[in-house]
């Protein structure tokens, strides 16, 4: 019965949109099995499937039907900018951690976001270093506006109730605190900082309190799902009280994770995407697992196609986790450096990271990102996996 009051209230919300039946039938149908699988929940009027996705009642969810399922462009559907590389934790897998060069200011950094929505961008994550330490973030995420969802990725570090606040008013959507274990002495050890664990409560209190839609986001690593702990962890997350459990397993972005045993299995990866349905139908709590909407069956690896990530130097990756260049944003504008990295991919059912870490390393001269001349001959040896079922439904 909550199951089906839940289709329901999903049915309607995406019709609140009603240029999304000029979209194709096979579009809908997969939107609407997809989106099914998830909880409608209502925060502060904002009625969100997960935060990886606009909230389906704003003006950034009308942006994505009208100039990505109905125009069609070109430019990419979300973003991710790093605000700075400062971060008092270390964590052994920051796919930021050997960036280096001159930050970007608060007006390039403000430039960058009116030129990315331009281009298409309905979400856009802030990520660092850590993003709370960039003194002007208020100002930045105000800058955004209500027609772009905007996520902070943070370790709590740097807040106070204040801050919140101020970050609430200015438009923040969602927020991720990142947390990967239920036990204080593992999550302290995993981020190279004691007291992280603290950190992250107490920022999940204070977002909570006062209205944010609040996730948790935790890295799994090999050895957890081994030992069959992603369920201890969830339950953990559920006693939080938060909203959602953002899962993503470990990349091989840097040089200690670039072997076969540090890469998830597909048998892994569609464990987790059960356990994440499992979790879903029971209706505790949200769990977004990254595999899972980036799985072939889904919306599939969309690096440097739908997905673009700008580092705190202004170099133009096509993901977090992808420690490659194709070029700095003070050099060319962000549009035309996209424009030729998307030459090179194509929208596919695989992790583009997981699939060619073997190629980074060896490409790899102890520099990160890899330079652009050292890209581009790395992407001539790269052979993608078929489009996933997103793609092959939108591409069609
Ligand atoms: S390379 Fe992997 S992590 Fe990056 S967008 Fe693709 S699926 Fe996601």
């Amino acid at each position: 019965m909550a199951d089906l009051k839940n289709k329901i209230a999903l049915v309607k919300a995406l019709l609140s949109n009603k240029q999304i039946i000029r979209a194709k039938p096979s579009i809908n149908w997969f939107l609407a099995k997809y989106m099914g699988k998830f909880n409608l929940i209502n925060v502060g009027g904002q009625l969100i499937i997960h935060s990886h996705l606009p909230p389906i009642n704003s003006k950034a969810f009308t942006r994505f039907i009208n100039e990505h399922l109905l125009a069609r462009t070109k430019g990419p559907s979300h973003a991710q900018i790093s605000l700075t590389n400062v971060c008092p934790q270390n964590c052994g897998y920051c796919y930021n951690k050997n960036r280096k060069g001159e930050l970007l200011n608060t007006s390039e950094i403000k430039r960058l976001i009116q030129e990315l929505k331009k281009m298409g961008v309905c979400w856009l994550g802030l990520t660092g270093g850590e993003p709370l330490m960039n003194k002007d973030i208020v100002e930045i995420v105000k800058s955004v506006g209500d027609d772009c969802a905007v996520k902070i990725f943070t370790t709590g570090a740097n807040l106070s109730e204040q801050l919140a606040m101020e970050l609430k008013k200015a438009g923040l959507l969602y927020v991720s605190i990142s947390l990967d274990h239920w036990e204080k002495e593992e999550h302290d050890r995993n981020r190279g900082y004691a007291g992280a664990f603290q950190t992250a409560l107490r920022a999940i209190e204070i977002f909570k309190s006062i209205g944010v839609h609040v996730s948790v986001s935790a890295v799994i690593s090999r050895r957890m799902l081994q030992e069959n702990q992603v369920q201890e962890l969830l339950d953990f997350l559920i006693s939080l009280g938060i909203h959602e459990a953002w899962l993503s397993e470990t990349k091989p972005t840097v040089e200690a994770f670039w072997h076969k045993e540090a890469v998830i299995t597909e048998n892994e990866r569609l464990s987790l995407v059960s356990l994440q349905d499992k979790y879903n139908k029971e209706r505790k709590i949200t769990v977004n697992y990254l595999g899972h909407f980036e799985g072939k069956e889904h919306f599939g690896c969309n690096a440097g196609n739908k997905m673009v990530y700008i580092d705190a130097f202004g170099e133009v990756s096509p993901c977090v986790f992808t420690p490659l260049t194709f070029g700095n944003m003070r050099d060319k504008p962000v549009q035309a450096i996209f424009s030729e990295m998307k030459e090179y991919f194509p929208s596919e059912g695989n992790c583009f990271i997981n699939q060619n870490y073997e190629l980074l390393k060896k490409h790899y001269k102890g520099q990160s990102p890899l330079n652009k001349e050292d890209t581009d001959e790395m992407m001539k040896e790269v052979r993608f996996s078929l489009p996933s079922e997103f793609s092959r439904l939108y591409y069609k």
